[in-house]
């Protein structure tokens, strides 16, 4: 594909045999691999489901709703895709099968389509290669799209197809197919076995595609006699056939990736010299070396509503491990219920934590839990992360406890509250759908001279993203600033609380965005270093008070 003179090439991720295998975690650790040749690297993810976006979608099912810089509404594998290749993607990045749909169909009313049958192939296909062309256009050397689903899933069909029809628009020498497999140990015969990806295969050619590396998925190393027969039977060079071990942690997956030359395989493909792009992996080798030397370990308690699927919570996760190997420490989390909080998840326990956070959430399940939860933190000086509902929360508390407010709440959960101090945003009133229509995306914020977040960001201009309808209600901002809660962080106009904290408190700290969102690997986020740095200072029996993430030694 021509884009102001230079050739833009398209790796295409499908996967067989089972959901889960982490295709979304190999198509990153194959963006890492090409960015560290030196490529400009973009990623996008085609999703067979009918919503038009996951912001509607129950996260305790589907898992995290991941938010761009532009306010999209996307898959969690967009999170990976940045943390991965450290780029910021946009809504582009995310198309569904219902935001397909929804196009066709708005175009078909407004009688684009001249009258003819408007049908699957080709508007439909054509919709969504359009969209890859799209991205396409912006100036990638590569751009690597994802598949969602099985091959062999009906509402994939299309979106195969479609990925089909593109080597011919865009020339053989442009495209290249990634599909991932699992081969399965059975104990009883001792074998590792084959057939599931031979169907897969068989099943993926049928819809005209033959792969051009096949990535085997399996909790042991395949051997070369394996490989040597799925090669055989599937028709890929033996060298393109890559084994992809259960890692110890997923930023392993890059190097083990490169071992078995993944990136080179692919590079051939798309007819581009691997001399002329050498690669560098050494900042990624040395994250990897962080995540093997950690040493003491921290507990962080995430209280939250949907904590049985953690995957709801996934960029928290993450961003929490950033932290930790950036001070060194091996972070464990604990996924606390909040509605078993405080009387099945009692004072004593949350008291053994290192650190707490409430993440973000909506609705009324768990809230009074996660009030608790807050308070605990508060009294008992553990350090604490509030995330967008887990600041709301924090002020709800703090107005109840400290403030003497016995009835505050958040409006999101009581109308009828006499201390409104969470109330919904002006522009949300009149309001009636649901998708699309949060403050979305980032959002400048400025921070208080000397405050404790201006402190950890190094900065008092910051930007972060953002998805709620609710905000602190500033009407109580001077009765809070008064009782040592301080609103450290606002919009520029001044009018929204962006940042709190009790600066007495060793870390106490909310922010109504979710800085989850921007933590790297390398680049952990100032608020979970700071939640971090703070934990381990508790735990380590020093002055809790001595908070300086500068003296953290980032340089990698
Ligand atoms: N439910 C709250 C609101 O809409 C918090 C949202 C969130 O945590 N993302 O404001």
């Amino acid at each position: 594909m021509e884009s102001a003179g230079k050739v833009t090439k398209f790796v295409f991720v499908t996967g067989g045999v089972s959901s889960s295998l982490g295709k979304g975690l190999t198509a990153s650790s194959l963006g890492r691999l090409l960015k560290s040749r030196g490529l400009k690297v973009t990623m996008c993810k085609l999703d067979p489901y009918l919503n038009v976006d996951p912001g509607t979608m129950n996260p305790g099912e589907h898992g995290e709703v991941f938010v761009t810089d532009d306010g999209g509404e996307t898959d969690l594998d967009l999170g990976h895709y940045e943390r991965f290749i450290d780029e910021s993607l946009s809504k582009m990045s995310n198309t569904t099968t219902g935001s397909i749909y929804s196009n066709v169909i708005a175009k078909e009313r407004r009688g684009d389509y001249l009258g003819k049958t408007v049908q699957v192939i080709p508007h439909i296909t054509d919709e969504i290669k359009e969209r890859i062309r799209r991205l396409g256009a912006l100036g990638a050397d590569v751009v690597i799209v994802e598949i969602g689903g099985t091959v062999g899933d009906i509402e994939i069909v299309p979106f195969i197809e479609s990925i089909r029809q593109y080597r011919r628009d865009a020339g053989r020498d442009n495209v290249c197919y990634v599909h991932l497999t699992l081969v399965p140990y059975l104990a009883p015969s001792g074998e590792q076995k084959t057939k599931p990806t031979q169907h897969s295969v068989t099943e993926l050619r049928s819809r005209g595609i033959q792969p051009d590396a096949i990535v085997c998925r399996s909790d042991q190393p395949i051997s070369d006699g394996l490989k040597r027969k799925i090669s055989l039977l599937c028709d890929v060079p033996i060298e393109a056939v890559i084994s992809c071990v259960d890692a110890p942690s997923i930023y392993d997956i890059p190097i083990n990736l490169l071992d078995e030359g993944l990136d080179a395989i692919v590079l051939r493909t798309l007819g581009i010299d691997v001399a002329d792009h050498p690669i560098d992996l050494s900042a990624w080798q040395e994250v990897v070396r962080r995540v093997n030397g950690t040493s003491t370990t921290l507990r962080v308690g995430v209280v939250g509503k949907y904590v049985t699927m953690p995957d709801a919570y996934l960029s928290v996760n993450e961003a929490i491990r950033h932290a930790g190997y950036a001070v060194g420490a091996k972070t464990t989390v604990e996924w606390l219920e909040a509605e078993r909080v405080p009387s099945e998840i009692d004072a004593d326990r949350l008291r053994r934590l290192d650190a707490i956070i409430v993440p973000g959430g909506f609705g009324e399940r768990g809230f009074e839990g996660m009030v608790a939860a807050a308070r605990i933190a508060r009294e008992n000086d553990i350090p604490y992360l509030g995330i967008c509902l887990g600041m709301q929360v924090m002020v709800v508390e703090f107005a109840r406890h400290q403030l003497g407010m016995t009835d505050a709440h958040s409006t999101e959960i009581s109308l009828t509250t006499s201390a409104p101090v969470i109330a919904l945003m002006a522009e949300q009133m009149d309001i009636a759908d649901l998708g699309g229509t949060m403050r979305l995306g980032a959002y400048p914020a400025m921070l208080d001279e000397g405050s404790v977040v201006a402190g950890l960001y190094g900065s008092t201009v910051v930007s972060e993203r953002h998805r709620h309808r609710y905000e602190f209600n500033s009407r109580y901002r001077a009765q809070f600033e008064e009782a040592g809660m301080r609103c450290s962080g606002t919009s520029p106009d001044g009018r929204l609380v962006e940042f709190v904290e009790v600066p007495e408190h060793s870390y106490f700290v909310g922010t109504q965005a979710h800085p989850e969102f921007k933590s790297r690997p390398d680049r952990p986020h100032p608020l979970f270093l700071g939640l971090i740095t703070a934990a381990l200072a508790r735990a380590e029996g020093r002055e809790p008070h001595i908070l300086n993430p500068a003296s953290v030694d980032l340089s990698l």
